[in-house]
C-alpha cells in the first residue's frame, strides 16, 4: 500500500482541480452508457456486507501467527493455506485452469553492491560519485555482475516518447550502449494561457501520467537500447525524499523472466540533484538551462562529452511465491469466459527490525484489510441469484510490497485472456474509522468504471472525490496499475475523507496518525477504536460495481486521452 500525507490547504486546492477535471471530462463525453439494458438491481437489494466478518478476517490474517505474511516464509504458507480454505468454504472454484487455487510466481531476490564506484571521466579528469550518499544503482539482470565501462553520457530530457502528446525526447538519436541521464516526472510544460501553471492538455497538467513514473523511465531507456539509465532525483517532482530511493539498495525482489531480464538496461540508477549538477558542470553544461529546454517539444538529446563507469555485483536467491485465485462461474454460457477481476495483495513485510520491542510487521490495514474485504465481496457474490452473466475472479496477489510483482506476473501471464477481462477492481487498505459521505477514487476520470461507481455511490447518498494529490502519481503505485498497463480498465478506490458525524479534520488527523506511526511499521495492527462500518459500505459499492459490469451489455472503456486507451484498442476487437 502507498500512503499519503494530506495537508488541508493542498487538499482544498487540489480537490477543486481534481473534481473540476473529472467533471469537465465527464461533461465532454456523451451521456454515460447505461450499465445494463435492464435497470440494475439497486445496491440496497443486493446481498449485504457486514463490518464484523471483515474485522474477524483481518484479525486472523494480521495475527502474530501469520508472521507478517512475507513472501517465501512460513507466513506465506500459512496465508496461502488460509485463503485456499476460505475459498473452498465459500464454494468458489479453483481459479487456475490446472484445477488449483494457486498461480506460482517465480521471484528472484537481488542485493546489489558496488565493485567500481560511479566514475565520470572527461579526458584525464575524473570524478567519483559516492555510492548511497550521491547515487544508487542496481541491475535487474539475473547475473552475478553488471557494469557500464566508459559509456558515453547523454542527457535525454524526460526520457519520454508519447505519440498522443506529440512528444519525443529521443528524436531518433541512437543511445544504444550509452548511458542516458533523465529527469523524473512528466515534462513540465507551462500552460500557454497561464504560464504559472502546467498545461492541462499535455501530460495531464498537475496530474502525473505514467510517463512521469521512474519505472517508465527505465522501461523506455531499455526499449531504446541504453546500457545505463540514471534518473536525477528531485524531491518535489519525485514525490518522496532520496532516502526512499536508497531503500532500493536492500534486497529487492523481481520477477524471473525467461531472458533473465536481459532486455533491461545493464544499470538502472538514480543520482541526487547535487551529483547531477556536478556532472553537468564537469560537462560544461548548465543543468537548469538544459532542464528548461527539456520542457519543450523541440528538445533534442544532448551528448555531455563525458563518460561513466560503474561495476556492481549481485547476491541472488530465487523463491517460488504464490498468487491465490478463485473463480465464480458466470451464469450465461455465452459470457462465462469473460471476467471481472477483484484483487488484493496478501503479502506484507514479515519479521524485521524491531520497533519498541515488536518485530512482526502484521500489516493489518496493509493489506489484511483489503484481503478480508475482497473475501466478503466474494461471499456476497455467492449469495446473489442468479450469478452474474460473466465470471468473477478473486485474485490475492503476492509481493506488492516488493514492487507490485504478483499482479505484474498475473497481468503478463494471465490465466484468462485480458481481452476478455472487462475490469480490475483492487482493494489496498480499507477505511477503518467509520462511515464517510464520500469515497476517493484515485484516477477519477480515467475510465467508464467511474460511471458505475458514481451511480452506486449516489444510491448510498454518497459522492466521489478525485485524488487529492494527482501530481504524485498514486494511480501507478498499486496492483490495479499492472492491469491498466496491459490495457484493462482498472479501479483504484481509496477511503473517503468526510466522516459522518465527525469534525472536518477527523479524517486527516486519523490518516496522518496512521502514516506517521503505523505505515509499514510493526504497529500496523488492529486497534480497539476501529470501526469498519465505512469499509462495509465501500465493499458493498465495489461489489455492486463488479456485479453490474459483469452483467453489462458492453465492456467499460478508457476515456479519450487516457494513456492506456490505445493499448486496449489494440487488443482483439470484441
Ligand atoms: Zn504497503
Amino acid at each position: 500500500m502507498r500512503t499519503r500525507v494530506v495537508t488541508v490547504s493542498l487538499l482544498a486546492a487540489t480537490l477543486a482541480v481534481a473534481c473540476g477535471q473529472a467533471g469537465d471530462k465527464a461533461a465532454s463525453q456523451p451521456a454515460p452508457p447505461a450499465p445494463a439494458a435492464a435497470p440494475p438491481t439497486p445496491v440496497s437489494n443486493l446481498p449485504k456486507i457486514e463490518p464484523q466478518p471483515i474485522l474477524d478476517r483481518i484479525k486472523v490474517l494480521a495475527s502474530d501467527e501469520f508472521q507478517g505474511r512475507a513472501p517465501g516464509t512460513a507466513g506465506e504458507d500459512r496465508t496461502v493455506q488460509y485463503l485456499e480454505g476460505e475459498f473452498k468454504t465459500l464454494g468458489l472454484k479453483p481459479g487456475n485452469t490446472d484445477g488449483t487455487y494457486i498461480q506460482k510466481v517465480p521471484l528472484v531476490g537481488i542485493t546489489a553492491a558496488p565493485t567500481t564506484p560511479l566514475t565520470i571521466s572527461k579526458g584525464a579528469t575524473r570524478q567519483v560519485i559516492k555510492w548511497r550518499d550521491e547515487m544508487v544503482a542496481w541491475t535487474k539482470h539475473v547475473e552475478d555482475t553488471a557494469a557500464i565501462a566508459n559509456s558515453e553520457l547523454i542527457f535525454a530530457g524526460y526520457g519520454v516518447e508519447a505519440p498522443e502528446f506529440n512528444w519525443d525526447d529521443f528524436k531518433g538519436v541512437d543511445v544504444k550502449g550509452k548511458t542516458i541521464v533523465v529527469l523524473v516526472n512528466d515534462p513540465a510544460v507551462p500552460d500557454p494561457a497561464n504560464p504559472g501553471k502546467l498545461d492541462p492538455k499535455t501530460f495531464g497538467g498537475d496530474a502525473m501520467t505514467y510517463y512521469g513514473r521512474w519505472t517508465y523511465k527505465f522501461e523506455e531507456g531499455a526499449r531504446k537500447g541504453a546500457a545505463g539509465i540514471l534518473i536525477v532525483h528531485e524531491e518535489a517532482p519525485a514525490g518522496y525524499p532520496f532516502s526512499v530511493v536508497q531503500g532500493n539498495l536492500n534486497e529487492k525482489f523481481d520477477l524471473v523472466t525467461p531472458d533473465k531480464n536481459a532486455g533491461r538496461a545493464a544499470i538502472e540508477g538514480w543520482v541526487t540533484l547535487d551529483a547531477a549538477r556536478k556532472i553537468f558542470k564537469m560537462a560544461g553544461q548548465d543543468y537548469d538551462a538544459l532542464k528548461k529546454q527539456a520542457a519543450t517539444r523541440e528538445f533534442k538529446p544532448v551528448p555531455l562529452g563525458v563518460t561513466a563507469s560503474l561495476g556492481i555485483k549481485n547476491t541472488l536467491r530465487t523463491i517460488d511465491s504464490r498468487n491465490v485465485v478463485a473463480r465464480l462461474e458466470g451464469s450465461d454460457p455465452a459470457r462465462k469466459d469473460e471476467y471481472v477481476i477483484y484483487s488484493a495483495h496478501w503479502d506484507h513485510f514479515g519479521i524485521g527490525t524491531p520497533v519498541k520491542g515488536d518485530k512482526i510487521y502484521n500489516g493489518a490495514l496493509d493489506n489484511a484489510s483489503g484481503v478480508a474485504s475482497v473475501l466478503e465481496i466474494a461471499r456476497a457474490f455467492t449469495q446473489v441469484q442468479p450469478a452474474p452473466k460473466r465470471s468473477i475472479l478473486f485474485l490475492m496477489v503476492t509481493a506488492e510490497e516488493q514492487g507490485l510483482l504478483g499482479s505484474q506476473y498475473y497481468a503478463t501471464n494471465p490465466i484468462y485472456p485480458l481481452d476478455k477481462t472487462l475490469a480490475n477492481i483492487n482493494v489496498d487498505g480499507v477505511n477503518q474509522w467509520g462511515r464517510t459521505s464520500d469515497l476517493t477514487i484515485i484516477g477519477l476520470g480515467a475510465s467508464e468504471l467511474d460511471d458505475y461507481i458514481k451511480a452506486a455511490a449516489a444510491e448510498q447518498q454518497r459522492t466521489l472525490r478525485g485524488d487529492p494529490e494527482p501530481e504524485k502519481g498514486f494511480y501507478y503505485r498499486s496492483d490495479h496499475f499492472n492491469f491498466a498497463k496491459q490495457g484493462v480498465p482498472a479501479l483504484d478506490p481509496d477511503a473517503g475523507t468526510s466522516f459522518v458525524g465527525k469534525p472536518a479534520e477527523y479524517g486527516k488527523q486519523k490518516r496522518d496518525d496512521y502514516t506517521g506511526h503505523d505505515y509499514h511499521a510493526p504497529s500496523d495492527e488492529v486497534k480497539p477504536d476501529w470501526d469498519l462500518t465505512g469499509a462495509a459500505d465501500d465493499a458493498e459499492l465495489l461489489f455492486a460495481v463488479g456485479y453490474r459490469v459483469a452483467n453489462a451489455d458492453k465492456y467499460p472503456e478508457w476515456r479519450a486521452g487516457n494513456e492506456f486507451k490505445a493499448k486496449r484498442e489494440g487488443m482483439v476487437k470484441r
